[in-house]
């Protein structure tokens, strides 16, 4: 028994049952390999070494995913459930999930390399409360009556329906929250789900089947088709039977099924990229804000869309910020996700540590400082040290890019009354995801709070609630994810009017 897993219980039954099983695709209710036979290789980023085996699903294994949800949408079982009934499902796979958390947090961590701590107390959490909350809503989603006219001679109301067959493709950086986060409410409004896990990190979303399966939900409502995203995630955008895709993950990767979707005029809803500002006064709370700053840049290694990596702060108390950000740096736990202590864990990959160091060797070659770190840690694994680059310009592909590593870029500002100039500076890239503002001045809070253009703002680390929708402007995305906008989203509005 290795020193690790003696300090982490679960970890050898772990390895012993869960990860050393095949992993094939679940189709219909049923577990099955792909048609092509191909697997590929799962990674654990904390050491570089293979943790197990999935099945790489191809066009034919989605097709065969999208006939098994079609089925359950258009006859099975789960087309005629009361809504009661559909929520009382959604409520007992969050109770599956509570009861498994440990192992499910676990294997977040060994397949994404986030820390056990944040993967259980953070992902694993968030996820049990989004299905509760969304099961709320199977029983809440209703039409409208159109106000009509006494002399009118009809009566219209709407009806809400579920929008089809979903297709969810998610990301690698938080993908079992990422899941839930979009079959729940696609349950809830009545749809079925065919879902494509990221490649770097499907093994979650697997177990999540298998709770799924546990539950009794009628096969074929949710089905999970691993594989890689130019074949499988490829093919579920191109599916003529796909009604909506629901994606999180690259701006890049968002474009092309926005794309591809035309051709049958699926909906989309996209989270996507970040690049998000974070604006300190010279009046804030500096401790409380450099206490913060540090924490979403060591949060996911950096690998987090809403993460606040511009800092903007006044000149007055710039350096305060920066070297906070050292110490801080300096003290982070970084090691295996598994470890107890681990504060901040490895890069996902060896192909996205190279574009990150890239990003910061560019950074260094435009003229910013690197204040702090900008090294790759030599040991097993995918580890960066925590980064600061201070003097940092608009002009610098570390300003305009997501970076998604631990990297801070940061600039000073001169004039806090310059509320026009500071939201050009924080609006100055092509995202709009998050933004962070810190600063006791009501003022100028609201005030730059309007100007930016931002889907989620936050003010002196506001969090956000499960019942506010989530989404961005400009090329952070289409549409919201979370609330009510976020269920409403997988619902076709109809109107039928009645003539008397
Ligand atoms: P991608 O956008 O490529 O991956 C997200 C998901 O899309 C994965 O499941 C992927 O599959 C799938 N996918 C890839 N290509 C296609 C396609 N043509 N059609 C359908 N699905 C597809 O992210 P990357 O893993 O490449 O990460 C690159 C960068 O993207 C990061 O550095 C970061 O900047 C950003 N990113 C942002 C995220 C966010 O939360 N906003 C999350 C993840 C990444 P597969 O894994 O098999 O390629």
């Amino acid at each position: 028994m290795s020193a690790v897993s003696a300090l982490t219980p679960g970890l050898d039954a772990l390895r012993a049952g869960f990860l050393a099983r095949r992993h094939e695709l679940f189709i219909a209710g049923k577990w099955r390999p792909a048609q092509s036979g191909q697997t590929f290789e799962v990674i654990d980023p904390s050491t570089g070494t293979p943790l197990a085996h999935a099945a790489a699903g191809e066009a034919a294994d989605i097709d065969a995913a999208v006939k098994a949800a079609r089925a359950a949408l258009d006859s099975g079982p789960w087309s005629k459930l009361a809504h009661a009934e559909r929520a009382k499902l959604i409520f007992k796979l969050a109770d599956a999930v509570e009861r498994n958390a440990d192992e499910l947090a676990l294997i977040e961590t060994l397949d994404g390399g986030n820390p056990l701590r944040s993967t259980r107390n953070v992902d694993l959490q968030m996820a049990i409360d989004s299905l509760r909350y969304n099961a709320g809503w199977a029983t809440k989603l209703t039409g409208q009556t159109a106000l009509s006219s006494p002399q009118s001679r009809s009566f219209t109301f709407t009806l809400r329906e579920p929008i089809g067959v979903v297709g969810a493709i998610t990301p690698w950086n938080a993908p079992f929250l990422m899941a839930v986060n979009k079959i729940g409410p696609a349950l809830a409004a009545g749809c079925t789900v065919v879902l494509k896990p990221a490649e770097l990190a499907p093994l979650s979303a697997l177990r999540l089947a298998q709770l799924i399966e546990e539950i009794e939900l009628p096969p074929g409502v949710v089905n999970v088709v691993t594989g890689y995203g130019n074949t499988a995630g490829q093919a579920l955008v191109d599916h003529p039977d796909v009604n909506k895709i629901s994606f999180t993950g690259s701006t890049r990767v968002g474009k092309s099924i926005v794309t591809g979707s035309a051709a049958h005029m699926k909906r989309v809803t996209l989270e996507l990229g970040g690049k998000s500002p974070v604006v300190v006064f010279p009046d804030a709370d500096i401790e409380a804000a450099t206490q913060a700053i540090s924490r979403t840049i060591f949060f996911k290694t950096g690998q987090f869309c809403m993460a606040g990596t511009r800092l903007f702060a006044h000149e007055k108390v710039f350096d305060r910020i920066a070297s906070g950000f050292e110490g801080l740096a300096a003290k982070v736990k970084i090691g295996p996700g598994i470890a107890p202590d681990t504060e901040m864990g490895p890069i996902i990959s060896a192909k996205q540590l190279d574009r990150v160091l890239g990003y910061i060797a560019a950074g260094a070659r435009d003229g910013a400082e690197i204040v702090t770190g900008g090294k790759r840690i030599e040991r097993d694994g995918y580890f960066v040290q925590p980064t600061l680059l201070a003097n940092v310009r608009p002009d610098m592909s570390v300003f305009q890019d997501e970076i998604f590593g631990p990297v801070l870029c940061a600039t000073p500002f001169t004039d806090a009354k310059e509320l026009d100039r500071l939201a050009q500076y924080a609006n100055d890239t092509s995202y709009g995801l998050a933004a962070n503002i810190w600063t006791r001045d009501v003022g100028n809070a609201i005030g730059l709070a309007r100007r930016i253009k931002a889907g989620n703002i936050t003010i002196n680390g506001g969090a956000r609630e499960q019942s506010m929708p989530l989404g961005g402007f400009k090329q952070s995305g289409i549409g919201r994810e979370g609330g009510r906008e976020g269920v409403e989203a997988y619902t076709e509005l109809k109107i039928v009017s009645v003539g008397l």
